[in-house]
């Protein structure tokens, strides 16, 4: 196992809580054990990385730069953005999203994860100061990607309109710890017979934000393709 991954006490609580909440079937439990998990991990990196390594991490508020991508998300954490939108926005503007999610959702339906970066299309969270409105709700990748200089992420933004690549120095601590919570989960979530495959962000909100009761849809186990 590489050094920049979270430590097996850690995963084995996290596991524990996951499939207790699961078990039981009730929203509230699952996303207290989903909390519980980004805290943990949050915690375990704050320990790990000494404050001079913190401060080489560019992402920041006010920079959207990389909110152009597809990004995934397990049904349990659209369930939690979708009850966020729900406690936060109005009837009116919870409308008004639903039609720029289904605008979204065609434009980028089919697109690989190039021809979305040159699509250019900022997420629709992205607010108009380049900050993101559901931060404390964000999907797991979102929080995956942590950039050691933002000038680099502009460079490998421009570089793929000209076909070309060009690298982007990461801290892997961070990536590699968010990316292992994403997987535990998944692999939690499947073994209990429910969907743990990851889908789109765009059309994973496309689908569950219409539906009155989109819980009880992933408690009867059912897959993406057939919402
Ligand atoms: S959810 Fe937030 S952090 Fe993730 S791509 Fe959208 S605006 Fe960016």
């Amino acid at each position: 196992m590489p050094e920049a991954t979270l430590c097996i006490d850690l995963l084995a609580v996290v596991r524990k809580n996951l499939e207790e909440s699961l078990r039981r079937k009730e929203i509230r439990r699952l996303e207290s054990a989903m909390a519980d998990a980004l805290a943990r991990v949050d915690g375990a990196l704050f320990a790990r990385q000494p404050a001079k390594e913190r401060e080489h991490i560019a992402c920041r508020a006010g920079c959207g730069t990389c909110c152009v991508v597809n990004v995934g998300v397990l049904y349990p954490e659209a369930l939690r953005i979708v009850r966020h939108l729900q406690q936060t926005l109005t009837p009116e503007a919870l409308h008004q999203l639903r039609q720029r999610l289904g605008e979204m959702y065609h434009q980028t339906l089919g697109l690989d994860d190039e021809e979305r970066l040159f699509l250019r299309k900022p997420c629709l969270f992205l607010d108009a100061a380049q900050n993101c409105s559901i931060y404390t709700v964000r999907p797991i990748l979102c929080r995956s990607v942590t950039s050691a200089n933002a000038e680099d992420c502009r460079d490998a933004l421009a570089s793929v309109a000209l076909g070309e690549e060009s690298p982007v120095l990461m801290n892997l601590l961070q990536k590699e710890s968010w990316e292992q919570l994403f997987t535990l989960w998944g692999e939690v979530i499947e073994a209990a017979g429910l969907e743990g495959r990851s889908q789109r962000l765009v059309t994973a909100l496309y689908q569950l934000l219409p539906q009155a009761e989109p819980e009880e849809i992933f408690w009867s186990g059912a897959r993406w393709r057939s919402l």
